[in-house]
């Protein structure tokens, strides 16, 4: 399926990204990456983490007084209800992130729907908000799981947040997939994760493992590159990225340990620097920015 269609206009007022944050513990987020023994995956356990390094992103935004975008896992919204109620109360968006951490790709269409029904109206219940944005775990929207879109629209998402148009990643990307924000045939936006063409390939960056991994001067090259062509990026992290909780699992490989840990003690220091440098807002004030005010405003309790 060819996915670019009806690109959106954007504006020429001075570019403003995404900053968004995928709330789920570091246990469940790799869950499906690699072996992990269960004592990792208590909930309990990661309740714990979550809450801990989460606070920390919101005392971090509070000091800068940058709003975001949190995609929370529905399942948060039922064991750690104050968190999802604080982060909407200090004027964050609050976005889903699937019910529970699992891929999209392998899973059954009308069980998607179902849990991701019951993750929205559980998020909108705890939150008061609106919940307009989706983010699949894993970036799972693929080709493979392209029809994943119409069950967003179906169960009342405005946009979605989870296509990589890259085709290099091992578990996710749509090679020739928009790498700008565009509007699908049924209606939904989707804004792409942030994508760099470089010598004629294109290079992801501005979030995750790309963030903890490349040096900080080339995600800002990167993000002023995509800037200076008028374009938002979506920045992405996870609270286990800046701690001060990262669960260490034993026996993983060196290779493993590079991809999964780096840089993420250091984590909060770099984010709070690249949020410092560039102008960051929630996606879906972005999206209206972007789009000429097309959306509704989202409601703020
Ligand atoms: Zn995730």
């Amino acid at each position: 399926m060819k996915v670019r269609v009806n690109a959106v206009t954007p504006s020429s007022k001075p570019v403003i990204n995404a900053i968004s944050v995928d709330v789920e513990g570091f246990a469940e987020s790799n869950a499906q990456s690699f072996p992990i023994s269960d004592n990792f995956l208590d909930e309990t356990t990661q309740n714990c983490e979550i809450k801990t390094n989460t606070h920390v992103l919101l005392e971090l935004f509070a000091e800068l007084n940058i709003k975001a975008t949190f995609f929370f896992l529905g399942r948060i919204a039922t064991d750690i209800p104050n968190l999802v109620k604080a982060t909407a109360e200090a004027g964050h968006e609050i976005g889903c992130h699937s019910y529970c951490h699992l891929r999209i790709v392998g899973l059954e269409k009308n069980d998607f729907k179902d849990k991701l029904t019951a993750a929205k109206k559980d998020l909108e219940d705890v939150s008061g908000q609106r919940v307009y944005g989706f983010r699949a775990p894993d970036f799972s929207i693929t080709k493979s799981s392209i029809w994943a879109l119409d069950v967003l629209k179906e169960t009342g998402f405005v946009y979605d947040s989870s296509i990589y148009p890259f085709g290099l990643h091992d578990v996710y990307g749509i090679k020739d997939a928009d790498t700008l924000i565009h509007r699908f045939p049924n209606g939904l936006i989707e804004f792409p994760l942030p994508t760099i063409e470089l010598l004629g390939k294109r290079v992801p960056f501005g979030g995750g493992g790309y963030f903890r991994l490349y040096p900080l001067l080339l995600t800002k090259i990167f993000l002023s590159k995509l800037n200076k062509q008028g374009h938002p990026a979506m920045f992405y992290i996870h609270p286990y990225e800046v701690g001060p909780i990262i669960p260490q699992i034993p026996g993983l490989s060196v290779y493993r340990k590079f991809r999964h840990y780096y840089n993420c003690k250091n984590g909060a220091k770099r984010l709070k620097h690249i949020l410092k440098v560039f102008k960051f807002a929630p996606a879906i004030e972005v999206l209206k920015e972007y789009n000429g005010s097309k959306f509704e405003q989202p409601e703020r309790t």
